[in-house]
C-alpha cells in the first residue's frame, strides 16, 4: 500500500461529505492540505478511484458527481466527459478560458 495515499483519498470523501456546495479539484486539494500547485493534478486522479470505492463500498447508496466544466467565453459545456478531469481548451471557440468541474457527493 502507498504510504498515505488512502488516507489522502479517505480526506477527499470527508471533505466532500461535508461540503455544503460541489467544490473544484483546486479548492479540494487546499481543504485535504495538498500543496496547492501540484494538488490539483493529483485530486483528480483520486476522484477517479473515489467514484470506484463509493460504488463498491456504499452499494450505491452515495455517489460522485460533477457538475461539467464550461467555457467561460462562449458556454460551452463539457457534457461528454466520461472522468474527472479539467479541460485545457473549448472546443468550439478555441478559447483556454475554462471553468473548472465541480464535485459532489450525494445520497
Ligand atoms: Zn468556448
Amino acid at each position: 500500500m502507498a504510504a498515505g495515499e488512502g488516507t489522502v483519498r479517505e480526506r477527499i470523501v470527508r471533505v466532500l461529505m461535508e461540503a455544503r456546495r460541489p467544490l473544484t479539484a483546486r479548492e479540494i486539494a487546499e481543504l485535504v492540505g495538498l500543496d496547492p500547485s501540484t494538488g490539483e493534478r493529483e485530486v483528480y486522479e483520486h476522484l477517479r478511484h473515489v467514484a470506484k470505492t463509493l460504488r463498491r463500498r456504499l452499494g450505491g447508496r452515495a455517489a460522485l458527481y460533477m457538475v461539467p466544466p464550461s467555457c467561460r467565453d462562449c458556454g460551452y459545456v463539457f457534457t461528454d466527459l466520461t472522468e474527472p478531469r479539467r479541460p485545457s481548451r473549448c472546443p468550439r471557440c478555441k478559447s483556454e478560458r475554462i471553468s473548472p468541474p465541480r464535485f459532489y457527493i450525494e445520497f
